[in-house]
């Protein structure tokens, strides 16, 4: 069924390169499947309302570091990138399965470590843990996540469905998870180069915390909800601004275009770019992990909106034609790239 001969890399394809290639050959059986490959979780109709269906994979060393990740943050962070992704949808967790695969460098007590974390994060976001799959593998650790959710019919938000002229709105602050993984990244070659060093994480925690501990947006969604809003398309941030944005274009058929100056950040965030040599708005637009909502709202929501402290509006949607860009401060027009993960 593929019409393939010879070796292609998987690097040329690229992960999303990769997924649309294999999706192409999917075909769906029932006409409960609303939405398929393609969005943040798909969608089922179960008569009353519509179910989602979402799954995401952490490998040792590809997603996370253990040297400076503590288990316990890293079952909690496993859980709530999934609930994310049914928030992205506008919809509800409610349950999850955990799948690992361990090689015998891990005890008892390290698994049950990683299970405090995914079962804080089940009891804070009311999920039922309801089933996994348990094996051993040769090297590392594998947690896979399947997360199932509910929303009402009329409530579903795809990636596609923004208007051209809609306001581009993102929950939060933007970059910090990205520069609390450079923070920690720094201590680890610190320390692999002096032993005796001890880490300086002063004044990071804020940092640190977004990218150890993240939480999923469901307030985002509550408050929406709350205030009478449907966004006309929504996702997640997490592999970052740029990225995100692209998939929402790329699903809605439109253009974006993006102020620096409406970018939200936290001024701890800002200063320690500044500190590191890294520019606060490429942290914001490339950095991933953020696990904010990115969404798009007809022009009249405006008044409403622009009350919500923790609400950004960062943009607005343009015609496909015009394509995705940034206005910088000083008011001159950068073409956005996707940065997204890109890395076999
Ligand atoms: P997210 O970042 O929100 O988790 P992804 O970028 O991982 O989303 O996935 C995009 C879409 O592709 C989703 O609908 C996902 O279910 C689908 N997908 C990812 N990998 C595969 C695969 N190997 N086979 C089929 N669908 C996939
Ligand atoms: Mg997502």
């Amino acid at each position: 069924m593929f019409e393939n001969s010879g070796r292609t890399e998987l690097s040329d394809l690229g992960e999303f390169g990769l997924i649309d290639h294999l999706a192409k050959n999917v075909r769906t059986f029932h006409t409960a499947t609303i939405k398929g490959i393609g969005d943040d979780a798909a969608v089922i109709d179960n008569g009353n309302t519509y179910n989602l269906l979402s799954t995401d994979m952490l490998m040792e060393g590809s997603h996370f570091d253990l040297t400076y990740t503590p288990l316990k943050h890293l079952g909690y962070k496993a859980v709530v990138s999934n609930i994310s992704d049914i928030a992205a949808m506008n919809g509800k967790a409610t349950h999850i399965t955990v799948s690992l695969g361990m090689s015998n460098r891990f005890s008892l007590e390290a698994i049950e470590e990683l299970y405090i974390g995914i079962l804080a994060a089940c009891n804070l976001y009311q999920v039922d843990l309801v089933g996994g799959d348990t094996t051993s593998s040769a090297k590392g650790l594998v947690i896979s996540i399947a997360c199932y959710g509910e929303v009402a019919k009329e409530k579903v938000t795809y990636r596609s469905g923004c208007k051209e002229g809609d306001l581009l709105v993102v929950s939060g602050d933007l970059g910090a998870a990205y520069l609390g993984l450079h923070i920690l990244e720094r201590e680890k070659r610190i320390f692999l180069e002096r032993p005796d060093f001890q880490p300086d994480l002063e004044g990071n925690d804020y940092l640190i915390q977004r990218q150890l501990k993240p939480e999923a947006r469901i307030d985002v969604v509550a408050i929406l909800d709350s205030l009478g809003i449907v966004p006309t398309s929504m996702i997640d941030v997490s592999d970052g601004l740029s990225s995100e944005l692209h998939h929402l274009a790329k699903q809605s058929q439109l253009g974006f275009t993006v102020y620096e100056d409406k970018l939200p950040i936290d001024p701890i965030a800002y200063q320690r770019a500044i500190d590191l040599g890294l520019d606060p708005t490429v942290a914001m637009l490339n950095g991933g992990e953020d696990y904010e909502l990115l969404f798009t709202v007809p022009q009249s929501a405006y008044e409403i909106l622009k009350k919500e402290n923790d609400l950004s509006i960062i943009g607005h949607a343009v015609a496909a034609g015009e394509g995705l860009h940034l206005i910088s401060k000083s008011n001159i027009k950068h073409k956005l790239t996707a940065q997204g993960w890109k890395s076999f």
